[in-house]
């Protein structure tokens, strides 16, 4: 359709001139933008509403000054950001980045495409997301707890369990959850629905830390299924040993995969007999070592430098949980090369644009990150409202329900794609699906 061609090129172009150097957002609109054309030839109306306009510009941004002092006593000054994307389905949900490489852009990349993967879900959830240039590593627990404290003190003012619910991405996870909750409630009423990923103590949900991992696990279950496979006795890799790639590990391990290799920004781990997540769990969780060390306890192991990407080793199945652009195109050829058949992503955005151009032309099983890890956000909701019920589910409850999550999702980004003609693409299913019904929602809203 012509029409809607002109439309989404004239709204790009425009917001480029907005955001000339908004890299990381600019891929992501970039990616979106690639796949919805047929969505507008069903939905004039789309257009006539200029949603695509409206969807590409957040709601709103906070950004603000984070003081505080570091065991030496010298005043550190990081900067905050809160971007709340779209809450026509629900209050502003996404996770808090803390990372050196944490600016406007990568925090409006992930809020926009924590909408879709949030309306994914079927939960009423709007997308948000923030964080700091803040880096943990290496730092105390003393002076993490006081940036945590500091940073609170500013996002208390904008967020609120029907407003705004924070919870972990890189670089924040239980400690850090609790620190800000503390801090939250030092300066208003204690409620648990204000943050998510909480530990089980202030109120947390039972797997809720495993169910990122796990539930792009679930995905490529699938995946697989519907074609026939199964993970029983495929060689998998998985990048990263956070806290989305140790529970992928384990479940992979428990549905018959094997896990040879995973990663962390310093290199990657291979071991041909399987990775032993427990052991992974320790180290980077734990102790917060560094995943060479894995090799001084399990002797069948190597340790190598570089990119886990560039493995000459045959394996099936990949399941990019690092960060974003780990995977360019050469690399996403050189894992054809070693026989992937399934890509599954607990990472956002892993793949540049180019790899992502690989994976389709390749018509390999390629699970997008707004649907493949979808599972985290989707139990954080469960975590909302078992703190609305003042209740708390069994683990095999939250777990039964997050595998039903992910199976739904599946099935509607598999069956979106078909309907739209662009059957198997699930970038195209997902950004669909998720897609049409946060726009449904913002037209029955009004301007
Ligand atoms: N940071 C996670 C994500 O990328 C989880 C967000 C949440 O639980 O709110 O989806």
């Amino acid at each position: 359709m012509e029409e809607a061609k002109k439309y989404i090129d004239e709204v790009y172009t425009k917001l480029i001139s907005r955001d000339p150097n908004q890299v990381e957002f600019l891929q992501a609109i970039q990616e979106f933008f690639s796949t919805i054309e047929p969505v507008f030839a069903a939905h004039p109306e789309f257009i006539e509403q200029n949603i695509l306009e409206r969807i590409v510009e957040p709601e709103r941004i906070i950004q603000f000054r984070v003081p505080w002092t570091n065991d030496q006593g010298s005043v550190q000054v990081n900067r905050g950001f809160r971007v709340q994307f779209n809450s026509a389905i629900g209050p502003y949900k996404g996770g808090l980045r803390f990372h050196p490489s944490v600016n406007q852009s990568i925090i409006k990349f992930l809020g926009f495409e924590q909408i879709f993967k949030n309306s994914l879900t079927g939960l009423p959830i709007g997308g948000g997301k923030g964080g700091s240039d803040f880096d943990p590593k290496g730092k105390t627990d003393a002076e993490v707890m006081r940036f945590c404290q500091s940073f609170m003190t500013e996002l208390q003012r904008h967020i609120g369990p029907d407003l705004d619910v924070p919870a972990g991405d890189i670089g924040v996870g239980g400690r850090e959850i609790g620190y800000l909750y503390g801090q939250y409630k030092r300066l208003n009423a204690p409620h648990a629905g204000i943050l998510t990923g909480k530990p089980l103590l202030l109120g947390g949900s039972l797997a809720r830390t495993e169910a990122t991992g796990y539930g792009v696990v679930y995905f490529m279950k699938e995946m697989l299924e519907d074609k026939g496979q199964t993970l029983e006795n495929k060689k998998v890799v998985v990048s990263g040993s956070g806290n989305v790639a140790i529970y992928a590990i384990q479940k992979v391990q428990e549905l018959g995969g094997t896990v040879i290799a995973c990663s962390d920004s310093t290199g990657y781990i291979f071991d041909p007999i399987g990775i032993d997540y427990a052991t992974v769990k320790q180290l980077k969780e734990v102790e917060r070592k560094r995943i060479a060390e894995y090799v001084a306890l399990h002797p069948t192991a190597t340790y190598h430098t570089g990119s886990i990407w560039d493995l000459e080793e045959p394996y099936q199945i990949a399941l990019p949980c690092a960060t974003q652009n780990e995977i360019n195109g050469r690399k996403a050829e050189q894992m054809l090369k070693q026989g992937v058949i399934a890509v599954a992503e607990g990472a956002n955005m892993p793949a540049d644009l180019e790899a992502i151009r690989v994976y389709r032309q390749a018509r390999i099983l390629y699970g997008p990150g707004k649907a493949a890890n979808a599972g985290g956000v989707a139990v954080s909701a469960l975590e909302m409202s078992q703190n609305s019920q003042r209740l708390s589910w069994s683990f095999e409850e939250v777990d039964e329900k997050l595998k039903e999550i992910m199976k739904a999702i599946y099935y509607e980004v598999r069956d979106t794609a078909a309907q739209y003609s662009t059957k198997d693409d699930f970038v195209a299913g997902a950004n669909i699906a998720g897609f049409i019904k946060v726009a449904k929602t913002m037209i029955i809203q009004g301007v």
